[in-house]
């Protein structure tokens, strides 16, 4: 199992899904269920994650998600906070939830 990509919301994981499945490719969702927290935990964003069981399956994969991805005209960047590569469909980092803006004081 591999971790191909980590999507900004469920839709965007589901479609991801969808088109390597359709690709013959075995992929699969997770933390689909856990956005939101639930009861009394501390809420906590979880992202939904598109994984690749199949190592065989990885190059093909990575060529679909590039596609994928140049769907939209947002590029990945790299938190200026603690230095965590993000999606480019994120507005905060997955990590430490700093802007994509953040500049150190
Ligand atoms: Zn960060």
């Amino acid at each position: 199992m591999k971790k191909l990509y980590i999507a900004s919301d469920i839709i965007e994981a589901r479609l991801l899904d969808t088109i390597l499945k359709s690709q013959g490719l075995s992929s699969v969702v997770r933390n689909e269920n856990l956005q939101g927290g639930i009861g009394e935990l501390p809420y906590v964003e979880i992202w939904p994650e598109v994984w690749i069981n199949n190592s065989n399956d990885w190059e093909a994969a990575q060529e679909v998600l590039i596609e994928f991805t140049e769907i939209g005209p947002k590029e990945d960047w790299v938190c200026p906070k603690c230095q965590e590569s993000n999606p480019g469909s994120f507005q905060t980092c997955w990590s430490c939830n700093a802007s994509i803006y953040f500049t150190a004081e």
